[in-house]
């Protein structure tokens, strides 16, 4: 019987899929109903050779095409990208189990987003010009080399896309790894870079578990590395990689605050709230899973959130109209329920949800705790799953003491009315984004990353060309020179 969401091999290299049957199976699984989509097989050490090799062999030609052409190559394939906006969400809705709901709008096309947006910038790479009397220097900006990027799974399509789009750009190659638990979406966009004319070998992905990561990571021929996923992974990487002096960018985990002021829009910020906790089943790195609501709103608050959570349509996916879809895996469900449990016996009050959706999908009931403590687990630790802790606070001074009382630093948000207070608080909150009287958005225009735990390096906008490029600098000197032997 052919699976659902089979692909012709597991790897796409140089420009083919290509397969290697000794690797580790994968079995990649529809979360809403446990049935096996598609079953794939991870990396071999041969594969990744041929990855790498064709990586290197594809990049220095690639470099020396002008930014103008490259960026061409690049929206194009932002272009087939939305004209099968469809299928790439359907896939990555069997990927993920993210509902289509969302899936139609925020992944293919935040992939072409970055696509588009790399492509326009490809061709104002530049250096600059600095005089030194008759003398003078310039700088280019040149390419690392080999990029290897690695996926989370919660946003397949999106990591593949916000890491080859810049890296490309610069004229880098770039070999993917996806999470195991999502090994389809980005073969799709190697196979759209592929018809837009990018050359064999510019883009390949390879399957496989964290050792197949490790191994990409560790070769010499690798100059960067950048992973999204956990921060316990993140050290990891990082640490591999500096030992062979490579570069990184890290976008890791979050325990991100939200501040909702009394003087809030009400609506806006149970809108935010939900948003911040619910979005793709709650598994969104910046998501701000500690709700931190002052005194005068929190009756308000809770009432007005409870009575709209009980509305959201959890379900099948593949359906329009549902909101809500299951974790990634029954393996992830019961790690979110843990966390539930402790959250019931070290005291917080449990306002919605709490509790597994009897089925064979892997569905949690969306969850939020009234009356948690900064020293709960649920208030300390990432869960990753649709659970929402509610905190209480009586003034702006402690709130931003208690708002930063964490290790992480990913994202942070305020609801206010006093824009004064709104631009004073973000500015103490130590955070890579700050969001005011909205929460989560990500266009490709804004820098995106984190501060302390939560990684290093920015994805998206200018900032990202910096971090897959570096620069040569070139002292010209006109008179004779001067030397004392
Ligand atoms: P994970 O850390 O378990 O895995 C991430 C990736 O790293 C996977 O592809 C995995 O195979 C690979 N990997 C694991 N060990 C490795 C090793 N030793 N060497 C090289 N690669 C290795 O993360 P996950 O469970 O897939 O994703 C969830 C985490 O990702 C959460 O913590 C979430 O906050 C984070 N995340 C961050 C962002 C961001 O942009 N900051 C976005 C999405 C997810």
């Amino acid at each position: 019987m052919t699976l659902k969401c089979q692909p012709s091999a597991s790897h796409f290299i140089n420009g083919a899929y290509v397969e290697d049957t000794q690797g580790a199976p994968i079995e990649c699984v529809f979360p809403a109903t446990g049935e096996i989509v598609a079953r794939l097989h991870s990396a071999t050490p041969a594969i990744v050779e041929q990855a790498i090799a064709a990586a290197k062999a594809a990049q220095k030609d690639w470099a020396r095409r002008s930014g103008t052409e490259r960026g061409r190559v690049l929206r194009k394939a932002a272009d087939i990208m939305r004209e099968r906006n469809r299928a790439l969400s359907e896939l990555e809705t069997y990927d993920t189990g993210k509902p289509l709901q969302e899936t139609l709008y925020a992944d293919a096309t935040s992939g072409a987003d970055a696509l588009e947006y790399f492509g326009g910038l490809a061709g104002s790479i530049t250096g600059e010009h600095i005089p030194l009397g008759e003398d003078w220097v310039y700088t280019k900006r040149i390419p690392l080399g080999v990029c290897v990027g690695i996926g989370a799974w919660n946003y397949p399509t999106q990591i593949a896309c916000w890491k080859a789009a810049p890296a490309l750009a610069c004229g880098n190659a770039m070999i993917f790894k996806p999470s195991e638990m999502t090994p389809l979406c980005a073969l799709k966009v190697a196979e759209i870079l592929i018809e837009a004319g990018a050359p064999a070998g510019l883009f390949n992905v390879v399957q496989g578990y964290g050792d197949v990561g490790g191994a990409l990571v560790t070769d010499p021929r690798v100059d960067k590395v950048s992973l999204t996923g956990s921060a316990t992974t993140g050290k990891k990487v990082y640490a591999a990689a500096a030992a062979g002096m490579k570069h990184v960018t890290m976008e890791l985990g979050g325990k991100s605050p939200m501040i909702i002021f009394d003087d809030a829009d009400l609506e806006d910020a149970v809108s935010g709230a939900m948003l911040g906790n619910f979005y793709s089943t709650g598994q969104v790195c910046s998501n701000g899973t500690r709700v931190f609501v002052q005194k005068g709103i929190k009756d308000a608050f809770l009432k007005r959130f409870t009575e709209r959570a009980a509305l959201i349509k959890l379900g099948d996916p593949l359906d329009e109209d549902t909101q809500m879809g299951p974790m990634i895996s029954g393996a992830q469900r019961d790690l979110v329920m843990g966390f539930v449990e402790k959250g019931k016996s070290e005291g917080a009050r449990l306002i919605c949800g709490g509790n597994i959706v009897e089925g064979d999908g892997s569905f949690i009931a969306p969850t939020a705790f009234a009356d948690v403590t900064g020293d709960m687990t649920i208030a300390r630790e990432e869960i990753f799953g649709p659970v929402m802790s509610v905190l209480d606070f009586e003034t702006e001074d402690e709130v931003v003491a208690r708002a930063n009382d964490t290790d992480l630093g990913l994202a942070a948000g305020v609801f206010t009315n006093d824009i004064k207070r709104a631009h004073r608080v973000t500015d103490r909150l130590e955070a890579g984004t700050c969001f005011i009287n909205t929460y989560n958005d990500a266009p490709v225009e804004a820098p995106f990353g984190g501060v302390k735990g939560s990684g290093v390096g920015r994805e998206n906008s200018k900032a990202a060309i910096e971090h897959y490029s570096q620069l040569k600098t070139v002292y010209v000197k006109m008179g004779p020179v001067e030397s004392p032997y």
